[in-house]
């Protein structure tokens, strides 16, 4: 018998007809012999109208409500689940982050799990009980409701399955496993098999959302076998694995596991400033200090010395960040501030680029070939990303998902 932690997304719980999908798929489970920990998302589009509604009423209110809002989407499933489970037969009881004591810190709309307290749970396991938690969720220090983040309920998930030291979470989803990309832009992308857990964080942190970037952090952590799976087809999904070699030989290892992409970046140039020691920290500096996270940097430097200095940042802090650069132009001399907003990330990620040369230029070309431009670059061991106009998108995706074979069968 072993102790599996079942995670249900959105799409899986996005209707009755669904939920009693769901539940015939944990009481197979139980029948197999299994103990059961269920955690579920809201019905797929029900936090972006909580979110909606919260924003119309004050579009600056505070993070303790917007989570107060957000978080009741995932106790209407988990008590939906429960009831259908327990019209099979199979007894069940739902449980709100809080109930289940998922302590969190008080950074509300992104909170991390600090700590859970397992008994209530293992107690339900020993009685034969499943317990179905409602994910993205937890108490605050102070006993508020605290959300974890968009795409939270893996987290939720992968945290339970370490607190309870599970042999398996398992990821339901709407694809049967994690993809060579978002399998809606390249409908040619190929499920892998397995991948390791520091291409699954590049993957994750560069923007493919099938896993939520701390749930990966976390599974890497406390060692969690983690699976991703369709709650809809049978398959043997993929498995996020440790082992980084997978067993192949370096020959047979493909260059590239993945194509991830991020919409969700805003960029801002701050054009003519005198070139001098301290011009990065100058710029930067007031950005931080705004808790504002920046991606991606360059600076040029002109012939008239000046340079103009370019950073991204997450749409959702554009405001605040044009703000504080406005104000640190005007500080600086600066000739002024330019901003775009149809941008897009892209980025290949693959353990097999530390030992081979040569990547960047093969994606440099594939991109020039159709006529896209690149505007930022950045590199890591395993990544290379690209900043371009978000119009070419899908175009960028296909051709490099082309250009590095990523439809034929990983060795
Ligand atoms: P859930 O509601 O089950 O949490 P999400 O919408 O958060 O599901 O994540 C699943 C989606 O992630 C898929 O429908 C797919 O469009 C998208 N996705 C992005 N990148 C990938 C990838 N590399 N492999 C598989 N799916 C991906
Ligand atoms: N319901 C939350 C969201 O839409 C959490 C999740 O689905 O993982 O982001
Ligand atoms: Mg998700």
């Amino acid at each position: 018998m072993s102790l599996i932690v079942q995670k249900y997304g959105g799409t899986s719980m996005g209707s009755v007809e669904r939920i009693e999908h769901v539940a015939g798929k944990v009481a197979q489970t139980r029948a197999q012999g299994h103990q059961v920990v269920v955690v579920v998302s809201a019905m797929s589009g029900e936090t972006d109208r909580l979110l909606k509604l919260a924003k119309a009423v004050n579009p600056r209110g505070s993070e303790r409500e917007f989570d107060q809002i957000a978080s009741t989407g995932e106790q209407v499933t988990i008590g939906l689940l429960a009831l259908a489970l327990d019209k099979r037969g199979v007894k069940a009881r739902s449980y709100t982050g809080p109930q289940v004591a998922i302590r969190t810190d008080s950074a509300y709309g992104k909170a991390r799990i600090q700590q859970i307290d397992d008994k209530r749970l293992r107690a339900d396991c020993e009685a034969g009980v499943v317990p179905v938690v409602a994910g993205f969720q937890g108490v605050s220090p102070d006993g508020s409701t605290a959300t974890l983040g968009r795409g939270g309920s893996d987290t939720t998930g992968v945290a339970l399955a370490a607190a309870l030291k599970a042999d398996e979470c398992q990821i339901y989803t709407d694809v049967d496993g994690v993809y060579t990309t978002d399998p809606r832009v390249e409908p040619k992308a190929r499920r892998l098999d397995k991948v390791t857990f520091e291409e699954m964080l590049e993957l994750a942190s560069l923007g493919s959302k099938v896993l939520q970037i701390r749930s990966v952090e976390f599974a890497g952590k406390y060692k969690v076998p983690l699976r991703v799976l369709s709650t809809f087809v049978d398959g043997p999904g993929t498995l996020i694995t440790l082992d980084e070699d997978n067993g192949r030989s370096a020959v047979e290892d493909p260059l590239i596991s993945g194509i991830a992409f991020n919409r969700d970046e805003a960029q801002i140039t701050v054009v003519g400033v005198p070139d001098r020691p301290g011009v990065a920290a100058a710029v930067l500096g007031p950005v931080g200090d705004a808790n504002i996270e920046v991606d991606m940097i360059v600076q040029n430097v002109a012939g008239d010395a000046t340079t103009d200095f370019t950073f991204t940042v997450h749409r959702n802090d554009f405001d605040r960040a044009h703000e504080v650069i406005k104000r640190v132009a005007a500080d600086l001399g600066a000739k002024g501030v330019r901003t775009a907003n149809d941008i897009c990330k892209v980025s290949l990620v693959g353990v097999g680029m530390r030992s081979h040369a040569g990547i960047a230029s093969k994606m440099f070309k594939a991109l020039a070939s159709d006529g896209i431009n690149i505007q930022m670059i950045s590199t890591s061991e395993i990544k290379i990303s690209v900043v371009i106009q978000d119009k070419y998108l899908e175009l960028a995706v296909r051709t490099l998902h082309k250009a590095f074979n990523l439809e034929q069968a990983r060795a």
